[in-house]
């Protein structure tokens, strides 16, 4: 096993745009770290990089601390894991499991004693005489992953491997490589543009924007602490609500009322003018069911629902509010970038699935100040 470290990474492709521009991120021997980004940000640039299926312009990409740069991908002992999972149908699982060690004439005891321990530890002892087309999708998972545990590869390496997957079984695999990498304790870098997956799979993850990095942190992290309006829009479903506000003093103007800021808050937006204020969904409640202790920390509203979805356990609720022409160009430039129709000049708010608001009719709510962050809107930097 080794730690994967980037310094100064660039990657051009003709004389455009750098598709890789000036990474700098350190994996920890047994990490599991997450790149996650839109379409063309550079992630699968990046991923090749460290396999060495793409040259790199510049920097250095240091694997268990030696320079690999000018190393070829079969020097690198790192595992790729495709999407397809590149499995030979004709073969028993036992020989697609075996296939690196065949490659290197490994001798057949040897053979068979190291596919016999991957299989153990993958739980596939029972399935070694099938083959791959007579498994669950999960099960080819597996078999991918023990031909990488033979081969004693220093990382794996995961290219959106749960793309082609409807949702119920990349559920189900999000799991499995959580439980295996969390048993194996291999170093692992795995390429998504799913936020969900990014979320719920890694140690930590590195949010990427035009071969950028935003922001490298844990998933709770991102969360909680977006460094900007790009990683907070991106990170959360439904996303987080961005509204116009104008700042008087310690107070905000903001569709939805005045918000009244705490200390930290209004010393981060002293100064200012026109701010755009974030506030995700959970923090909004229907206003007759707010604990009256909570109250004061927050502000009530009143507005038209447009449209109110029921999920069970929650209800959204759509409520369209007027924003300044160049706030609902920045939020749509926003959510073309971010592939999300959901960030437009209306609140996406989930309150209790017991309230009574109703499409089409006025209802009171409540949003918690003490969630909110506040955001430039030139830079789109995290002020608080
Ligand atoms: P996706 O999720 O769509 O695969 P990505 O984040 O993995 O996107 P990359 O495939 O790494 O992005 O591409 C980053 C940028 O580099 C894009 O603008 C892409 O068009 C460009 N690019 C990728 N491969 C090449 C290539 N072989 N030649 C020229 N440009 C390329």
């Amino acid at each position: 096993m080794a730690s994967i470290e980037m310094r100064n990474i660039v990657k051009q492709y003709g004389d455009g745009f750098p598709a890789v521009n000036d990474v700098s991120l350190d994996i920890a021997d047994g990490e599991f770290m997450i790149l996650v980004g839109p379409s063309g940000c550079g992630k699968s640039t990046l991923l090749r990089m460290i396999v060495g299926l793409e040259d790199i312009t510049g920097g250095d990409m240091v694997i268990g601390g030696n320079r690999v740069n000018d190393k070829a991908p079969r020097d690198r002992n790192l595992s790729m894991v495709f999407q397809n999972y590149a499995l030979y149908p004709h073969m028993s699982v036992f020989e697609n499991i075996a296939f690196p060690l065949r490659l290197s004439k490994t001798p057949d005891d040897e053979v068979r004693r190291r596919v016999t321990e991957a299989a153990d530890v993958l739980e596939l002892q029972e399935h070694l005489d099938r083959k791959p087309a007579n498994l669950s999708g999960g099960q080819r998972q597996r078999v991918a992953m023990g031909r990488a545990i033979v081969r004693q590869a220093e990382a794996f390496l995961f290219d959106e491997p749960l793309s082609n997957l409807d949702a119920k079984l990349r559920g189900q695999m999000r799991t499995e490589i959580s439980r295996l990498q969390r048993r194996l304790g291999i170093t692992t870098v795995y390429v998504t543009h799913d936020q969900t997956e990014a979320m719920t799979l890694g140690d930590r993850v590195c949010v990427l924007r035009k071969g950028v990095i935003q922001q490298v942190a844990s998933p709770r992290e991102l969360y909680d602490q977006p460094v900007n309006l790009f990683v907070a829009g991106f990170i959360g479903s439904p996303p987080m609500n961005f509204l116009p506000a104008t700042v008087e003093g310690r107070r905000l103007q903001t569709p939805f009322g005045t918000m009244e800021l705490d200390d930290r808050r209004a010393a981060a937006v002293s100064g200012r003018d026109l701010l755009l204020v974030g506030i995700r969904p959970e923090y909004f409640e229907d206003a007759s069911l707010v604990d009256e202790a909570k109250r004061p920390h927050g502000t009530t509203f009143r507005a038209r629902v447009d449209v109110t979805e029921w999920l069970g356990d929650q209800q959204y609720a759509y409520i369209p509010y007027d924003a300044p022409e160049e706030v609902q160009n920045q939020l749509r430039e926003l959510s073309r970038e971010l592939d999300s129709e959901a960030l437009r000049t209306q609140a996406i708010v989930s309150i209790d699935s017991t309230s009574r608001i109703r499409e089409g009719r006025d209802a009171e709510f409540w949003m918690d100040s003490r969630k909110a962050h506040v955001f430039d809107p030139s830079t789109g930097e995290n002020l608080t």
